[in-house]
């Protein structure tokens, strides 16, 4: 066995693999860049190494430098995790060469499985059935446009190198092709430097349908059973479970029979995932499931899977990566259960889901049965604008799958991040969703309905009562109870916004000088009101307070500028408004501490002015 282990990754992957490990008694070692030298993932394992600035190409994804840091440490293997350099078949290679145990497939894998055509064509001939579709090497526009006449509209242009949903395009007439695939070849050229596309019949009512395999240098594959990842924003994966719903036993045992001859004709070794498209328009049946691509590593979805088989996949890899044969046979496995993750993003989906970067003063998962959380943050941690937003993986188990997806959402309602915003909120009206409930979710739900789902969330009347009650002085609460007037309101400050709340006599602890509202899976700051801070300036201190998270479009001053009372100072915009904040009394710019363009969380000081003397 490996006894020790270099993980050339972060985040909650990094840590999701120290903990097995660690639970095996092999020394890790982690890598870390310039924004994550405080990171979770550097702080559990057992000797962390750093090795670039913060941007990924020029740490996490230098293989040298990764492979040097291996030789120094005495780690022994090396686990490539997920992205960054996991389906790098040369990286794969270098590891290889230098002596050290690569914790994946052999490069010939990887490779034979890294371009969507070749990996098609493999496939057919193996007899695994694949979309239909032009997947040869004549790239000539009239000729493709020609193709996809026979394929029939509509027709997806895939980018034979794409990844991670980019370099596609749906194409419905035939008129629009020529256009669709300059676009499609210009973003490949960009993002994969191959311009090289393939077409495909687009399927209709799609559901992503996903096989985990698993080989062993002894020439043993078995299949752990499928996963369901149809709800997607984008062609990206929101929620994932296993197993599928409405899949019945012939079926599933003809999509991991194929999924394991997919395998096998790749001499797979280690954990690999085997994508497949389905025709759901008349539920899931054998004949209308066609291969899409193979994944040669860990999925982000893994514990889904984990949670129904009962096995530790990364157990598995280090153990088929130090010799040793599979744990199980095929015929030892089985489902127990249903399994539900959904990814909780850092990211705003009332603003287009732009990424919420910054501090994580409030971090807090729901509680309760079934519950498993893989995060690579922390409260107090910063979610950094260099990587994937990705706060946690929130995953459920239960005994029906309506026990599962009741569980998940109630973990999300109940988890509360502040200041980042989160798709908390997103996640739980999905989970809702009457196709969600009936197991129907085909990859174009959210296109259709996701603008309801993603509408900003608000706390309950119930919550901002009790969090008022914590600010209110408790001589307050008693007056009510003297007067006989039960139920009053009063002003407070919601994330900067002034509201009306119904106070409450009973229950009261205050005065605190803040406290959380939480709900629907986010948290809201609520203070006493304060008329200046409302405006964003204070008075008493002179100090300018961004009122609510924002960008800054204008300054109008400028360090050691003299201004007046009520002097435009900065704009704020924030929820599509634009906020003027004006100078709270005659005086000099003592501070700018933003300037135009930046990202700003709520209470940030902006500026700061100070009364002239005499
Ligand atoms: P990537 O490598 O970028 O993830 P995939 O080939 O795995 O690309 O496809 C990503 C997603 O795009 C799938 O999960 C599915 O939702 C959609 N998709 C792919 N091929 C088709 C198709 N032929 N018809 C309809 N949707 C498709």
């Amino acid at each position: 066995m490996i006894k020790s282990l270099l993980i050339a990754n972060r985040g909650e992957i990094a840590c999701r693999i120290i903990r097995t490990a660690r639970a095996m008694g092999i020394r890790t070692v982690a890598v870390y860049s310039d924004a994550d030298a405080h990171a979770l993932h550097v702080r559990q394992a057992d000797a962390a190494v750093h090795i670039g600035p913060s941007p990924a190409r020029e740490s996490y994804l230098v293989g040298e430098r990764i492979i040097a840091t291996a030789r120094q440490t005495g780690a022994e293997a090396i686990h490539p995790g997920y992205g960054f350099l996991s389906e790098n078949a040369e990286f794969a290679a270098a590891v290889i060469d230098a002596g050290l145990i690569w914790v994946g497939p052999s490069p010939a894998s990887i490779t034979a499985m890294g371009l969507k055509d070749a990996a098609k064509a493999l496939m057919a001939a193996a007899g695994v059935p694949v979309t239909p579709g032009y997947m040869g090497e004549n790239q000539a526009p009239d000729f493709l446009a020609e193709q996809a006449g026979k394929i029939g509209y509509p027709v997806l242009i895939k980018a034979v190198a794409g990844g991670g949903g980019k370099g596609m395009r749906r194409v419905e007439h035939a008129a629009d092709f020529a256009d669709a695939l300059a676009s499609c070849q210009r973003e490949a050229t960009a993002s994969f430097g191959n311009a090289h596309v393939l077409i495909e019949k687009y399927i209709l009512t799609p559901r992503h349908i996903e096989v985990q395999v698993f080989g062993d240098t002894h020439g043993n594959i078995v299949h752990l059973f499928e996963r369901d990842c149809s709800l997607q924003r984008r062609h990206q994966k929101v929620i994932e479970e296993a197993p599928a719903p409405g899949m019945d036993e012939a079926t599933r045992a003809s999509l991991c029979a194929a999924a394991v001859k997919a395998a096998k004709a790749v001499d797979y070794v280690g954990a690999g995932t085997i994508e497949f498209i389905a025709d759901a328009s008349e539920g899931l049946s054998a004949d209308r499931i066609w291969f899409m691509e193979m994944n040669t590593r860990l999925q982000v979805e893994h514990p889904v899977t984990e949670e129904i088989t009962g096995v530790d996949l990364v157990e598995w890899q280090l153990r088929v990566a130090s010799g040793e044969v599979l744990p199980k046979r095929q015929e030892e496995l089985a489902i127990d259960g249903w399994a539900m993750e959904a990814r909780l993003y850092a990211e705003d989906p009332a603003k287009g889901f732009l990424p919420s970067i910054g501090h994580l003063e409030l971090l807090k998962f729901g509680e309760g049965p079934g519950r498993r959380i893989d995060t690579g943050v922390f409260e107090g941690a910063e979610v950094s604008p260099f990587y994937d937003p990705m706060i946690a993986k929130v995953i459920a188990k239960g005994p029906t799958r309506e026990a599962a997806r009741a569980r998940l959402a109630a973990l999300l309602a109940d988890s509360a991040v502040y200041p980042v915003r989160t798709n908390a909120s997103f996640l739980v009206r999905a989970l809702d969703h009457p196709a969600f409930l009936a197991g129907t979710v085909d990859t174009g739900l959210i296109a259709r309905d996701g603008e309801a789902m993603a509408a900003p969330p608000v706390p309950g009347e119930a919550a901002l009562t009790a969090a008022a009650a914590r600010l209110v002085p408790a001589t307050m609460a008693f007056g009510f109870r003297l007067n006989a007037a039960p139920v009053t309101s009063a002003k407070f400050l919601l994330d900067g916004e002034a509201i009306d709340v119904a106070l409450s006599p009973t229950g009261a602890t205050g005065p605190a000088a803040s406290t959380f509202v939480t709900g629907a899976g986010q948290a809201w700051r609520l203070s006493p009101f304060r008329r200046q801070a409302a405006h964003g300036g204070s008075a008493a201190t002179g100090a300018i307070l961004a009122p609510m998270p924002g960008r800054i479009i204008a300054v109008e001053v400028a360090q050691g500028q003299r201004v007046t009372r009520g002097q435009k100072l900065l704009t704020l915009e924030a929820m599509k408004m634009e906020h003027t904040l004006t100078a709270p009394f005659d005086g000099v710019v003592a501070e700018l501490a933003a300037g135009p363009g930046a990202q700003v969380q709520v209470e940030a000081l902006l500026a700061r002015i100070e009364a002239e003397e005499g």
